[in-house]
């Protein structure tokens, strides 16, 4: 993404934000709130459209117009209201392969043996341990929050806009969550991770962005930096400064 820019009714809510995300990498987005990094995820997911600027994918220029488009070129976004975005009195096993048994209509019992097939494979090999029959209602919100990345990965996404996944999880919840972006990664998926909690940033990324009043003031590798100057990027200034 190179110069993007975005005003909401005369606010500056981006100004000419450039972001790179590659295959195979966690890639963490910081900054304090209002920063503007919900309102960047959203145009590359297209809920939104950019004033200015271009979306590029492996050098190639690209439109998004809205979120199917984003989804046709592999682009996907987890957002934190999970409940919307799963169908409840649906199983486990329809509710991964719901866009896929949406595009094979009326031939969608003959498939669904098959599809269900899949699901289970996607399931086992994501190592979630999620029994596939049962009904999404029952799950708990970090189950369901996994069988929406479960779902992505069955549709062969590319980057995966994680937008502050871990707020509503537990330690251990969200340990099953960075287990299940590592399988992301492994799979060669480009993760941006959008979080508040330093330590958790740190233990899973592979790169920082750290973004304040509407731009990107640092980038750099998660081995290259430290907690504080992540702290220094976000506030502008160091402690010492803000609490002489
Ligand atoms: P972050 O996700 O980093 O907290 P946002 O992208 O949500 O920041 O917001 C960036 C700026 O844009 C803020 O000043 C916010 O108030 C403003 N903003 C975001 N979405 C809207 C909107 N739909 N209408 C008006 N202003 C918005
Ligand atoms: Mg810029
Ligand atoms: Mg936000």
């Amino acid at each position: 993404m190179n110069g993007i820019d975005k005003s909401f009714a005369g606010v500056a809510a981006l100004k000419g934000v450039d972001f790179e995300l590659q295959g195979g990498e966690v890639h963490a987005l910081l900054g304090a709130n209002g920063a503007g990094k919900s309102t960047l995820m959203k145009i590359l997911s297209g809920a939104y459209a950019g004033d200015n600027g271009t979306v590029e994918i492996d050098g190639q220029p690209l439109t998004i117009s809205s979120p199917a488009d984003a989804k046709k070129n592999g682009i996907h976004c987890v957002y934190q209201e999970v409940d919307t975005s799963l169908v409840q009195h649906l199983s486990v096993a329809e509710n991964i392969m719901l866009d896929r048994l949406a595009a094979s209509e009326g031939r969608a019992w003959i498939s669904w043996s098959k599809l269900k097939q899949e699901a289970a494979q996607v399931l086992d090999k994501l190592g979630l341990g999620i029994n596939i029959n049962s009904s999404v209602s029952e799950l708990t919100l970090a189950e369901k929050q996994l069988v929406l990345i479960a779902r992505l990965f069955a549709q062969d996404a590319k980057f995966v806009i994680l937008d502050e996944p871990t707020a509503p999880l537990s330690i251990e919840e969200a340990d099953r969550l960075f287990g299940l972006m590592e399988g992301l990664k492994a799979a060669g998926i480009g993760i941006v991770f959008i979080s508040h909690r330093l330590p958790e940033v740190f233990r899973v990324s592979d790169r920082i962005t750290v973004m304040r009043d509407g731009d990107v003031v640092m980038s750099e590798l998660a081995g290259a930096i430290t907690s504080a100057d992540v702290i220094r990027a976000m506030l502008g200034k160091s402690f010492e400064e803000e609490y002489p």
